[in-house]
Parts: C-alpha cells; sequence; structure tokens
C-alpha cells in the first residue's frame, strides 16, 4: 500500500532492537481517516472470504482491526494480555512472546465468543518473529474456527515470521513489507 508506504517513511523512526515506532498513526495516537483506508485494502484482500469475526490482540491491533470490520460489517474479538476480573476462567488460552515487551505472557478469549462455526481474520498491527499471530490461531484451533487468513499492517519481513506462517499454508497479507531498517540506513521495502 503506496500510502502507507509513504507515511512510514515521512513518521516513522527506527529504533535500536528492530523497533520501527510509528505511534503517531498506528500505535499512539491513531489517525482514524488513514486507518479506515487501511481497514478498506484489508477488505480488498479478504472480501471473498466469508468472514464473520475478526479477531486480535490488545492493544495495538484493536483500532486496525475495528476500522476493517467496519467494512466487513462483524465484530472484533481482542485478546486479553491480563487475567482481570471480568474474564471468567471459560476461556480459550495461549502463550505469546511479546516482542516489544520481551515477556512471555497468556493471551485469553473468553469460549463464549469464539466458536467452531467462525470465519476468522486475524489481523495485528505488526508481523516481526510471528509469536502474536501464533498465538492467535491457537486460540482459532482450540474452538475449531476456521482461519481464513492474516493480515498485518507492517510486516518486517527479514524477520521471517511471515514466511514461516506461510510455509505452514496459512495466508498471510501484509501492507507494507519492510525488508530491512536500521537506525542508520533507514527503511527500506521489499
Ligand atoms: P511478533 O509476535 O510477530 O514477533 O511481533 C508482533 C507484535 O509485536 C505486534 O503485536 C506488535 O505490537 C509488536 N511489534 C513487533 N515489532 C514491532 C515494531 O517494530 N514496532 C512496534 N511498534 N511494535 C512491534
Amino acid at each position: 500500500m503506496k500510502l502507507l508506504e509513504q507515511k512510514i517513511m515521512a513518521e516513522g523512526k527506527v529504533y535500536p532492537g528492530d523497533v520501527l515506532k510509528v505511534s503517531s498513526f498506528l500505535n499512539h495516537k491513531l489517525d482514524v481517516d488513514f486507518l479506515c483506508q487501511v481497514g478498506e485494502e484489508f477488505y480488498q484482500l479478504f472480501k471473498d472470504c466469508d468472514v464473520n469475526k475478526i479477531l486480535t490482540i490488545e492493544a495495538s491491533g484493536i483500532g486496525v482491526a475495528c476500522l476493517t470490520a467496519h467494512f466487513f460489517h462483524c465484530p472484533v474479538l481482542f485478546a486479553k494480555k491480563a487475567k482481570t476480573t471480568n474474564l471468567s476462567d471459560n476461556v480459550y488460552s495461549a502463550k505469546a512472546h511479546s516482542y516489544t515487551h520481551n515477556t512471555d505472557s497468556i493471551i485469553r478469549v473468553d469460549k463464549d465468543y469464539l466458536a467452531a462455526s467462525d470465519r476468522v481474520l486475524i489481523l495485528d498491527d505488526f508481523l516481526a518473529n510471528g509469536a502474536a499471530l501464533t498465538a492467535l490461531i491457537e486460540l482459532c484451533n482450540q474452538a475449531g474456527a476456521t482461519v481464513v487468513g492474516c493480515g498485518a499492517v507492517i510486516e518486517k519481513v527479514y524477520q521471517n515470521g511471515g514466511n514461516r506462517l506461510r510455509a505452514k499454508g496459512i495466508r498471510v497479507e501484509s501492507l507494507a513489507r519492510i525488508a530491512s531498517m536500521s537506525p542508520e540506513d533507514g527503511i527500506k521495502f521489499c
């Protein structure tokens, strides 16, 4: 998505540790008009897949998931990272390693909200090593739901998580594909 690449070049900052900061439109302040266009792009890619639910992980996936769901007219379910009092014990759960916090956490969704009849599009803001998407796929597998595919706004292709998932036969689409990045040399797209 050309506009996304332009926005990343204009507003993104590369931090040590392979972290791209795009807090001005995706991760902290949300550019809703722009994210609507991102949502429409995901809709165009997956519109023939009979998606009836979008699954993401809190927090940064939620905005883009909602703006995509607007086009599919379907609900968004987001996996929770903390076991809060308003979440019952009736959950599907999976372990996920957090890329940005470098910690492991258990992500959970209420069993009432994910069913074997669901056709799920999994979305997230970034795809790096693939841990977050893998954990979300695991939740769908536990429910017996069908994963029609995964979408990432930004894929750091050189970290290979996307290609590992594709090698398992999972459809993975990303809207900006970064071939390399470093604070010294900047960002290069595929
Ligand atoms: P993965 O699980 O694929 O290794 O990493 C994806 C998750 O880590 C995403 O949910 C995202 O929040 C976070 N993440 C990975 N790489 C980056 C990055 O370069 N920048 C930001 N802001 N988040 C990232």
